[in-house]
């Protein structure tokens, strides 16, 4: 048996702060029944309604993913363009993507059907430690590293501290390779950190999630985490 919120947020519909709110709402039935106390314990043969709607039970499942630049981290597009679920043809299980990578960055992104392991992953206070490598217009200085290291007003506040390792510069090209660490995931952090000290991204890619990597996949390859790797992040 399983407390009620956590078999809504399980099911993908909804975080389990907003599951419990439901609950309360008086919009969750059990059996039939509307529901509004709050670690309710229901069992695999109970039949759970939110908004009026069956939860469907799911097996969980957990991909890896080495998403491909042009590619949108989202379940459908509204101008129909390619989403990293249209890898996943033979899956017949709802899975989205945990957080996101904007369309021209290419690298590690990880699928479930899980919310609530996908909302705990999500949550800041969890802050998952992701590495990136970017290219950047400019040769980076050292001034500039360090303010990147020690965290960068942007519009919608100051960075945390970030890893920063600089790979290589081309004078010729004017261009430097740098791989940056960062535990937080604000919109398009990256490129505006690096806008922020006048170096735009020309290319990024994610290399690590976690203890993650993209060993062994190419772009749009993926693979099913193994259990021990989902314990690991739970
Ligand atoms: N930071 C960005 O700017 N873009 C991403 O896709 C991920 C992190």
């Amino acid at each position: 048996m399983e407390r009620l919120q956590k078999v809504i947020a399980h099911s993908g519909v909804a975080s389990r702060r907003h599951a419990e709110q439901l609950i309360l709402d008086g919009k969750v039935k059990v059996n039939g029944k509307i529901v509004r106390e709050l670690g309710t314990k229901v069992g695999p043969n109970d039949d759970v309604e939110v908004n009026e709607v069956p939860l469907v039970k799911e097996v969980p499942v957990y991909f890896l993913h080495y998403k491909e630049r042009g590619v949108i981290s989202a379940v459908s597009d509204d101008k129909g363009r390619k989403t990293v679920t249209d890898y996943f043809p033979e899956v017949e299980e709802r899975i989205y993507p945990i957080g996101r990578l904007d369309y021209d960055t290419s690298g590690l992104l990880l699928l479930t059907n899980d919310g609530e392991f996908a909302n705990l992953l999500m949550h800041p206070r969890n802050e998952v430690e992701k590495v990136y490598v970017a290219k950047i217009k400019g040769i980076l200085f050292r001034e500039n590293v360090r303010k990147l290291e020690r965290g960068i007003k942007l519009e919608d506040g100051m960075t945390a501290p970030a890893k920063m390792k600089v790979l290589s510069a081309d004078k010729k090209k004017n261009t430097t390779i740098v791989e940056i660490t960062i535990h937080e995931g604000k919109n398009r952090q990256v490129r505006r950190m690096f806008e922020a000290v006048g170096h735009p991204v020309i290319k990024l890619k994610r290399e690590r999630y976690a203890s993650l990597d993209l060993s062994g996949l190419q772009p749009g390859d993926s693979r099913e985490l193994t259990p021990h790797e989902v314990k690991q992040l739970r």
